[in-house]
């Protein structure tokens, strides 16, 4: 047993509690929950300066690309980002890629992260996964804009979750057979994922550029142009004279859960018409920030106000070590405060804790701290306790 005290402890269910203590057991299940008291002995008690709140979700990250650390440019734009990682990627080894992914993992881990919704296209993080020092859903990502190949890529990817059932075969190991942007998501592949879903949850890129927009809207910019470069035939789409959103919410069906990912250009008009959407489909949605992907790529950030004012169940993601310089949910936060000040500690960390562990249906273990529960503690230090701020020296640690 253990007792646990903070400045301010963050229960995320409930206001935060100053000087506040928490009793765990051994295995890290929360006994209780309450402020100091005299009761407490001062001998038996660990204290930490600043905030304790729940173990950390990081709801998108691509583990399998932590090789690319450092070796993709900064905010060369999206399309620029997709031609360099296509020209780059083949030139590393089966070994190298492997070598990466354990390091990265024990970082999340020691920023207090403990579940992740990572994206696989290949089978390079499915023994690591196996080890289960991480809770794990795996998004088998699938993708091909040209329609008669829907039955081979979704087959692939059922290949694929095989193989990670066999290799991970000694953990509960949760998966999706999910698509990957709409660009690259032909309406008959839309189709066969919504069949193979079953009502679980699934997870597609969103909105990450406005060019992305630009080829929904009117069928031209610079993705038409990449397709053309490629020598992808894009004939069998019309021009839909809407924003991307729309293509993916009229497509995809038969989901519990949808986690649209990185938003960047989504607009007020785009969330209204999702809120709708959820209101006559039960389909629940999610929408996932990655901030500092969206600053190293587009070098732009999604407008938090109009997500915070449409209700929208925002977490927080890493991305993966192609667009980013850290996986650390702290570290996209700070980002958000940066860019953000008046977002509250309280709303920051609810994205970061349960609004994860809903999306991943972890919500009865994680993202609150009430008793019962085994969500894993996090302690960050340097914030400005006057003005309950993260600040520049602000860390994370797993306690
Ligand atoms: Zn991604």
């Amino acid at each position: 047993m253990r007792t646990i005290s903070a400045d301010y402890i963050f229960p995320i269910s409930s206001a935060p509690i100053k000087n506040g203590i928490v009793i765990i057991d051994n295995d890290g299940t929360i006994l209780d929950i309450e402020e100091l008291s005299i009761n407490h002995q001062p001998s038996t008690i660990n204290h930490y300066n600043g905030v304790v709140c729940p173990g950390f979700i990081n709801t998108h990250c691509h583990l399998e690309l932590s090789y690319l650390k450092g070796h993709l440019s900064e905010k060369a734009g999206m399309t620029g980002f997709i031609r360099e990682i296509m020209s780059k990627r083949d030139g590393f080894r089966r070994e190298e890629i492997i070598a990466a992914i354990a390091p990265a993992e024990q970082e999340m881990i020691n920023e207090g992260i403990v579940a992740v919704g990572d994206i696989s296209n290949d089978d390079f993080t499915f023994e690591q996964k196996g080890k289960g020092n991480l809770i794990y859903h795996t998004f088998l990502e699938v993708f091909d804009f040209t329609p008669h190949n829907a039955e081979k890529v979704v087959s692939k990817g059922k290949i694929l979750r095989e193989l990670l059932q066999r290799q991970a075969s000694n953990i509960k190991h949760q998966t999706s057979i999910s698509p990957h942007a709409p660009y690259t998501l032909s309406a008959p592949l839309a189709r066969l994922i919504s069949q193979a879903s079953e009502g679980n949850i699934l997870s597609i890129h969103n909105q990450e550029s406005a060019a992305e927009n630009e080829f929904f809207i009117s069928k031209s910019g610079p993705m038409k142009e990449l397709y053309d470069k490629a020598g992808i035939n894009t004939s069998h789409f019309d021009a839909t004279g809407k924003n991307s959103l729309h293509y993916i919410l009229e497509n995809l069906s038969d989901f519990s859960k949808l986690l649209l990912v990185h938003n960047t250009y989504t607009s007020r008009e785009d969330l209204q018409y999702a809120n709708s959407k959820q209101q006559t489909t039960n389909n629940k949605l999610f929408w996932a920030t990655c901030p500092n992907a969206n600053l190293y790529i587009e070098n732009k950030l999604p407008d938090y106000n109009t997500f915070i004012a449409e209700n929208a169940r925002l977490t927080i993601g890493t991305d993966s070590y192609a667009s980013n310089h850290a996986l650390s949910i702290l570290s996209e936060i700070k980002t958000i405060s940066n860019h953000f000040p008046a977002i509250e500690l309280n709303t920051l960390l609810t994205w970061a804790t349960i609004n994860g562990a809903e999306f991943l249906g972890l919500e009865k273990s994680h993202g609150t701290l009430e008793k019962g529960k085994r969500p894993g503690l996090v302690h960050i230090s340097g914030l400005d306790l006057n003005t309950m701020r993260l600040t520049e020296k602000s860390k994370a640690k797993k306690i």
